[in-house]
């Protein structure tokens, strides 16, 4: 998916000064990603999207004049093709959920050095989904949270929720491969991993976005983990 001699355009909105010289410098480090657009507001930001569509999206979520799930949002609709990183402080379930909702294909919080943000982008470019191990296991934790088979919740219904049975029945192999997919893996080295040809990983691929009635490799993460489907603990 990855063309070693392109140069890939990334788009970077982040308000605060320091922090937004940090990304860039990082980004532009990379031989293959440079930043043309850089700028400090939501608004500057959808502009520069809609005159020239990025490769790249790496985007703040709290910004001086709204949300950065604005722009992932509208440059998702633009383009299925356009990757979108987000970079945050927050590392809370709704946010991380609503930006991968929105289109998001990556996460990571700004605590991390920056020195690995242009690898992780082109992982993502190659098709993996980047997002911080704190990140994930938080998320997963308040899912587990939320599990509906305790006695008192039976009682007190929530509508909203999803019975039991429409939890989709992955076999053991699927849920192997989703469990790869989750962590960030390639398809071709799910393949490698699980000793697999990758035509038989794409085939269960197809089979596991089915089950989950997805479109999409974010969308299979964001099910996978709504779900508690997939252990993503990165200490196994
Ligand atoms: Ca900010």
């Amino acid at each position: 998916m990855v063309n070693s001699s392109k140069v890939y355009t990334v788009l970077l909105v982040e308000d605060d000064g320091p922090t937004r010289e940090r990304l860039a410098t990082a980004v532009n480090k990379h031989d293959q990603l440079q930043v043309p657009w850089q700028f400090a507001t939501l608004k500057e930001g959808l502009n520069q999207l809609e005159k020239t569509p990025p490769d790249v999206v790496l985007t703040d979520l709290g910004l001086p004049d709204g949300h950065g799930i604005e722009l992932i949002r509208r440059a998702r609709q633009l383009s299925e093709a356009i990757e979108i990183m987000v970079i945050s402080v927050f590392g809370d379930e709704r946010n991380v959920v609503s930006a991968i909702e929105a289109g998001a294909t990556g996460y990571l919080l700004k605590d991390g050095p920056a020195d690995y943000i242009g690898e992780s982008i082109i992982d993502m470019l190659k098709g993996s989904s980047p997002i911080s191990a704190s990140i994930a296991r938080h998320i997963l934790k308040s899912f587990r949270h939320d599990a509906p088979h305790l006695p008192e919740e039976k009682e007190t219904k929530q509508p909203e929720k999803p019975p039991p049975a429409d939890i989709p029945k992955l076999t053991k192999r699927e849920t192997d491969v989703l469990e790869y997919i989750t962590r960030g893996f390639t398809f071709n080295e799910v393949a490698g991993i699980l000793n697999l040809s990758p035509h038989t990983v794409t085939s269960h691929i197809k089979h596991i976005y089915r089950k989950l009635e997805v479109k999409s490799r974010s969308e299979a993460v964001f099910e996978a983990v709504q779900l508690g489907l997939v252990d993503i603990r990165t200490d196994k």
